[in-house]
């Protein structure tokens, strides 16, 4: 079955996307505590595709411990071959994206899985500040031709179709 890896920086707002896209309100648990790495989550959708659930990561206030164990566990999702059917990485529209974000791009671009990038929280900007956000991220994270940008809310539901119809194109 294909499968759909989703990440993104604690916080950034990762388990209210994937609800929005479910239509569900606690499929996974939003405002979980950040910086603790739990596991990697799988979501079965309708019995034909898996929505992976990375965790969250670049929460300042954890420990090395904390860091190492998370580092551990991305090395060996990403080093299973053929895993990934598609990235989806969910950035946050306000800001430039953040080291640890280019890190993430970065192994879904080597994964060589198409990729999608959410910038979420668009509700939070002004007009005028989309265009230039969203270039920022787009070059900030150096996406190539083939990449998709979309701008998301997962508050207001804003581009949750164009990322449901992106999702299903690449699957
Ligand atoms: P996660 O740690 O990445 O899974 O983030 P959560 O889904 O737990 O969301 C973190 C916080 O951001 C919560 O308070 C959410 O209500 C809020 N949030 C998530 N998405 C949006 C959005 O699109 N707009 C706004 N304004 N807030 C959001």
């Amino acid at each position: 079955r294909p499968q759909v890896a989703f990440a993104g920086r604690s916080n950034v707002g990762k388990s209210s996307v994937i609800n929005r896209l479910l239509n569900r309100k606690n499929f996974a648990r939003v405002g979980a505590t950040p910086g603790k790495t739990t596991q990697v989550n799988y979501f079965l959708i309708d019995g034909r595709i898996y929505f992976t659930d990375l965790p969250g990561y670049g929460y300042a206030k954890v420990s090395k411990e904390e860091r190492d164990r998370w580092g551990r566990l991305m090395e060996n999702y990403f080093q299973e071959q053929g895993l990934i059917t598609l990235g989806v990485l969910i950035v946050d529209a306000r800001h430039k994206p953040t080291a640890d974000d280019v890190t993430m791009c970065t192994w879904f671009k080597e994964s060589g899985c198409p990729l999608i990038v959410v910038a979420n929280k668009l509700d939070k900007l002004k007009k005028n500040e989309i265009e230039p956000n969203l270039q920022r991220i787009w070059d900030t994270l150096e996406l190539p031709d083939t990449a998709a940008l979309i701008p998301f809310s997962a508050e207001k539901g804003i581009g949750k179709t164009e990322l449901l119809s992106a999702i299903e194109q690449l699957c």
